[in-house]
């Protein structure tokens, strides 16, 4: 018997360690542990999706899927004695907790006689194989990406489909119930009509952007409202479909400007694991120490403000809400809500970092932090810390008919496109017109764009 260790490789298509071990009869098991994890435990929008992908996968196995919640190095060691299996896989992961835990696992299983294989199941290339000439880490996408991966050999082909036969062994354990990972509160509810969680519902999202998204990828990409984005990112991060299937049916497609710049997309997924796996510190330590000195302030007010959507500034409310309506937010958004956090109202990324891995279904270690650091301009190939976006302006551009702005902040719908992303500067009557009386149902704005923007480059150069 064999045991096939699930952890962020929820699937059974294209599975490089369910492959390893499918000529055996598999035990599959999971395990929440919330123990070595510590503060990088899943946050409350992740442990909600994960709760929907474990049932998912359980139906998939027949009910078979063996549920544990503890220190993984006990629960194995005690499952290894309980079941006599002589082998045990498990797709790597990459998250610095992990690996450190990991590399002890396997130590000690293998100490007792167990045959332990480790897959690469959730990159397309392994972060010690893309390396400078020097064999240094990569810091810059563009090279990271062209002259390491690309000049790599592609990216493996999907592995055929397997019969897996399921041992029937009795071992003691939880129920999916017993995880507790749903909500006390069941705020959850308003997610779930935006989802469709699991590896049928990944396959299906693929599909969906493979017809309708990906012709129009590289322009519209950009605008939140278009639905050019493929929303595959908790799919993969949970690994309900591993990048090679998205890579492989996009790059099927022929190799257009849309399929290679969604390729580059994927390749920046790529390159926020080569720095999570080359400076574990990445979650809580600028890459730069020179932002060590910055003088963050600690505003709890307009944290909170910036939180609920209730900034003054439209777009910036809009992709607040979405978060907290959907579990996602567009990446555009994401750039203009992070720069707005840490730019204009001077707050420390970390703060943005924390809220996003409690409120985002696709959180993951090593994008968020890498993301928050590009965006804060702290981090490796960041955007300079005088590229401050503009919020008024971003709306115009990318929200330009407001209906992205205008689903989300429903109070300033009969706003008029001209004040939509500036409703302060509308004449009384319009917003009388309108429906919205400023302070009241729709906040003033709580900084000036134009001296908070002075007020962050006069803080940034002093660096
Ligand atoms: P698509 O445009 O369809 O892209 C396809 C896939 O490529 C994504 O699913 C994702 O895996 C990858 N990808 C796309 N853009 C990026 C990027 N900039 N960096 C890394 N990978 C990318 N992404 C997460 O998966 N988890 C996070 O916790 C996360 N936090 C972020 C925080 C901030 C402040 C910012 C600016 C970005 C963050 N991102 C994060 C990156 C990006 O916003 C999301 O991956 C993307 O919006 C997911 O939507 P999609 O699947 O429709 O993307």
């Amino acid at each position: 018997m064999h045991i096939h260790w699930f952890r962020q490789d929820l699937r059974l298509a294209d599975n490089p360690a369910l492959f390893h071990g499918h000529q055996d009869k598999i035990l599959p098991v999971f395990i929440l542990d919330d123990i070595n994890s510590e503060q990088f435990k899943n946050g409350a929008a992740s442990r909600w999706w994960l709760h929907h992908s474990l049932k998912s996968l359980n139906e998939s196995l027949h009910g078979k899927l063996r549920f544990f919640k503890g220190d993984a190095r006990k629960i194995l060691l005690e499952l290894l004695w309980q079941t006599g299996a002589k082998s045990i896989a498990w797709n790597r992961c990459y998250e610095p907790w992990r690996i450190n835990r990991d590399k002890e696992i396997k130590a000690e299983l293998r100490q007792q006689g167990a045959e332990v294989s480790t897959h690469n199941g959730s990159l397309l290339f392994e972060p010690w194989e893309v390396r400078k000439n020097d064999d240094s880490p990569y810091k810059v996408f563009t090279p990271f990406y062209r002259r390491g991966c690309l000049e790599l050999p592609p990216p493996r082909e999907l592995l055929p489909k397997i019969d897996i036969k399921l041992a029937t062994v009795e071992v003691e354990s939880e129920s999916l119930d017993d995880l507790e990972l749903l909500p006390k509160i069941r705020w959850d509810k308003q997610l779930q009509p935006h989802w469709n969680i699991g590896e049928a519902g990944a396959l299906q999202q693929l599909q969906e952007f493979l017809d309708n998204g990906l012709s129009n990828y590289k322009e519209g990409r950009d605008f939140p409202a278009n639905p050019n984005v493929s929303r595959l990112s908790p799919y993969l991060h949970f690994g309900e479909i591993s990048p090679n299937q998205v890579w492989n049916a996009v790059r099927k497609r022929g190799d257009d400007k849309n399929v290679d710049h969604f390729c580059s997309e994927l390749g920046w997924r790529e390159f926020s694991y080569n720095l999570l796996y080359h400076f574990p510190e990445l979650p809580y330590k600028n890459l730069q120490p020179k932002f060590n000195a910055f003088p963050w302030q600690n505003d709890n007010v307009v944290i909170t403000a910036w939180k609920r959507g209730q900034t003054g500034y439209p777009i910036v409310d809009a992709g607040m809400r979405q978060l907290w309506q959907t579990g996602y937010m567009h990446n555009r958004v994401r750039m203009i809500v992070g720069s707005f956090l840490v730019k204009n109202l001077l707050i420390d990324w970390r703060e943005g970092e924390r809220w996003f891995w409690d409120c985002l279904v696709d959180a993951d270690l090593a994008n968020n932090s890498a993301s928050w650091q590009w965006v804060a301009g702290c981090g490796a190939d960041a955007a300079p810390y005088f590229r401050v976006f503009n919020p008024i302006l971003q709306g115009q551009k990318f929200d330009k008919n407001g209906e992205y702005t205008r689903h989300f902040v429903p109070e300033l719908a009969n706003l008029p496109d001209k004040y939509l992303f500036c409703p302060w500067e509308a004449p009384t009557e319009v917003l009388s017109k309108a429906g919205i009386r400023l302070g009241e149902d729709y906040p003033q704005p709580i900084v000036d764009i134009k001296e908070s923007r002075e007020r962050a480059l006069a803080a940034f150069s002093c660096l």
